[in-house]
């Protein structure tokens, strides 16, 4: 057996990198094959598998999926309201956000946090598109990059036009698998074509699709990096969907909701209406940001649709 790294999945043909850089494509076992129709997290990029050659030594078949580490799910939009798992085994996801041209708001950024506490992915927060911010775009910018930093998030302020901005993300990317995720137009084609001119995000294309609502069947797919590492590229993600976590769970991603929580009079405390909250103590004195709190209020009364 031969271990790999599925790059490639378009449902029955897996392309698989092994660690000698070749790549084959895989068909799943049979028993496999049955599993992977019932299930709802089927071999997706990103994992890592054993295969065997067939008789050609040119294609394979997989035989078993090594546990992962993570994985992301996609919601689907259709009736059967399935969710089916998209990508697995991300290192860090790369969160590319702007100030202005266009506005990135505060939720979209809550609410991609939210998800990535959820499945345990680190989140790099980089702000693109310095090189155009006036002077209220650059206040702006540190009082956020201020407030992320403090909850433990690590923040980058770049224009993907900047070769030594690029030499700085090239650093961050190196040797590991990352997604990179933002609205439509902050640039994510433009960093990762300066950092690996071959490749061709998809992301763009296909959320125009989702525009108009023709459902297409969408693919991740991972690019290696020249000098190490991957890039993860899930067609019209966009913020990858809120994982269904319950109401009451939903401060346990707001990583300083939860620390201060722990004061709180009652455990069952939703840091809304009750008395003796902590949480809302911490927003009164400065301690957690007005615009964190806002976006957990804004996710719990369902009131974010236009920022997902
Ligand atoms: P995507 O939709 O996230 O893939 O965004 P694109 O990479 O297509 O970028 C959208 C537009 O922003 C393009 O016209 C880019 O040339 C431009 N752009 C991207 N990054 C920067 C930047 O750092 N500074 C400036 N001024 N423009 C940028
Ligand atoms: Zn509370």
């Amino acid at each position: 057996m031969k271990e790999g790294v599925v790059v490639k999945a378009t449902g029955s043909v897996y392309t698989v990198r092994t660690s000698e850089k070749e790549l084959i494509p895989c068909r799943l076992k049979g028993k496999m094959r049955l599993e992977d129709q019932k299930s709802t997290s089927p071999v997706v990029v990103g994992d890592n598998v054993l295969f065997e050659y067939e008789a050609d030594a040119e294609t394979g078949v997989i035989a078993e999926v090594l546990p992962r580490k993570n994985h992301i799910v996609r919601k689907s939009t259709n009736l059967s309201k399935q969710s089916h798992v998209l990508a697995a085994n991300m290192d860090q996801a790369i969160l590319l956000a702007t100030i202005n041209y266009p506005v990135t708001s505060t939720v979209f950024i809550d609410r991609f946090l939210v998800s990535a506490e959820a499945y345990s992915i680190p989140v790099v927060i980089v702000f693109n598109k310095v090189d155009r911010y006036k002077k209220g775009d650059l206040e702006l910018l540190s009082e956020l990059m201020e407030i992320y930093t403090k909850i433990g998030y690590r923040c980058e302020a770049i224009s993907a036009l900047n070769d030594a901005d690029i030499e700085k993300l090239k650093s961050i990317v190196k040797d590991k698998v990352s997604l990179v995720a933002g609205h439509s137009g902050v640039g994510k084609s433009t960093l990762v074509n300066s950092l690996e001119p071959s490749v061709n995000l998809k992301t763009a294309e296909i959320s125009s699709a989702h525009k108009t609502g023709i459902h297409t069947t969408t693919f991740a797919e991972m690019h290696p990096f020249s000098f190490g590492g991957y890039i993860i590229d899930t067609p019209g993600i966009r913020g990858f969907g809120l994982v269904d976590t319950g109401k009451e769970e939903l401060y346990h991603y707001f990583r300083e909701i939860f620390a201060a929580s722990e004061g709180c009079q009652f455990h069952n405390c939703t840091h809304i209406h009750e008395p003796d909250c902590a949480v809302k103590a911490a927003v009164e004195e400065g301690e957690i940001s007005e615009s964190r709190y806002n976006s957990y209020l804004s996710i719990y009364f369902n009131k974010d649709e236009k920022y997902r």
